[in-house]
């Protein structure tokens, strides 16, 4: 279960997205290789809003568990989900021996004005309570419950209009059931320490876990900062790029060199985890563990004495 790994050091975490063809599968498989030797507190795997490719999450995830035994979290959006499907959906994870399921609403099919009240689910905080639910329901049969892991945006979520509302909101998923939060990519940790801060005075007790994506092209940073994810990018890293020759390798060089330092701090202050965006790739997060001189998840913790 996640929430216990989480109760121990700081767990490092890697996310992926299902590909769509075979030729990706296997590229992703040989990126899962090389990150399996870092020995990742747990991986996910992103689920599509879109119907057609809501079955690959699946299939992606049964392929992981079985190939690498890592622990794997499948993410799960309710939107246009009736319950009938949401609960088909968590018989077929708990009979794989899924653990732990990322409980997300998703966005507006069509990224416009939704009716959300003709939804089975129209927050995340139902899906939540429908786990738990579903968790207390097969109890009986030995089955020791999903651990539920919910999204969190230290930036403020694009769609809120009131933050004050948007704390309350994340304190239902908890209230509801949720064990822990992971949350969108931020590239400020400010950012992230005071959305901890405003968790604890909110009453939300249970484990954050930071959301870290190195910037690797231009045209990444201007999808982030787009209205979808209206990511904020802090000057200093403007200053950053804007001192590149503009060349692709030294826009990455500063991506993971900035999410390097991020790491650097948040391990130093004590977050409880470390989710990596991977967008499927290897590279970046090797970087990362190779400057902060870490071969393998396990050191994360930090020993109690220094080695010296
Ligand atoms: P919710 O918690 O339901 O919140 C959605 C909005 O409704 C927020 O603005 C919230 O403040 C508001 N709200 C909540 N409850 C109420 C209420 N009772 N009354 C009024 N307003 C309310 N998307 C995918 O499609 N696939 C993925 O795999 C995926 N993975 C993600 C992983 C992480 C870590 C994160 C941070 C996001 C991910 N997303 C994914 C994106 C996510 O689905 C969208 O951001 C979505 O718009 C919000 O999902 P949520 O679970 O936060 O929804």
């Amino acid at each position: 279960m996640i929430g216990k790994l989480l109760e121990g050091g700081t767990t490092f975490s890697f996310e992926f997205f299902p590909p769509k063809d075979e030729g990706g599968a296997d590229r992703l498989f040989d990126h899962i290789q090389k990150l399996e030797g870092l020995n990742p507190s747990f991986v996910s795997i992103t689920y599509g809003a879109g119907g057609s490719t809501r079955k690959l999450t699946r299939d992606v995830v049964h392929r992981v568990r079985e190939r690498t035994g890592l622990v794997t979290m499948p993410h799960l959006t309710c939107v246009s989900h009736s319950e009938s499907e949401i609960q088909e959906i968590l018989e077929g994870y708990a009979e794989r021996g899924i653990t732990d399921i990322l409980a997300l609403r998703g966005d507006a099919p069509g990224g416009g004005e939704h009716d959300w009240a003709s939804e089975d689910f129209a927050y995340a905080s139902k899906l939540v309570e429908f786990i738990a639910k579903f968790n207390d329901r097969h109890k009986a049969s030995g089955f020791a419950g999903f651990g539920i892991g919910v999204a969190g945006f230290p930036e403020g979520h694009p769609g809120t209009g009131n933050r004050l509302d948007e704390m309350n909101h994340l304190k239902a998923k908890v209230d509801a059931g949720a064990d822990f939060v992971v949350t969108q990519m931020f590239f400020e940790n400010r950012d992230y320490f005071d959305f901890c801060d405003r968790c604890v005075l909110g009453g939300i007790r249970v484990p954050v876990v930071a959301g870290i994506m190195p910037v690797q092209s231009i045209s990444g940073m201007k999808r982030m900062a787009d209205l979808a994810l209206g990511m904020r990018f802090p000057a200093s890293m403007l200053r950053a790029v804007r001192r590149t020759d503009g060349s692709a390798e030294a826009i990455r060089r500063v991506g993971v060199h900035w999410a390097t330092e991020q790491c650097r701090d948040l391990l130093d202050h004590g977050a409880r985890g470390i989710h990596f965006y991977t967008l499927n790739t290897s590279g970046a997060t090797i970087e990362i563990y190779r400057t902060l001189g870490v071969r393998d998840s396990g050191q994360l913790a930090g020993g109690e004495m220094l080695p010296f």
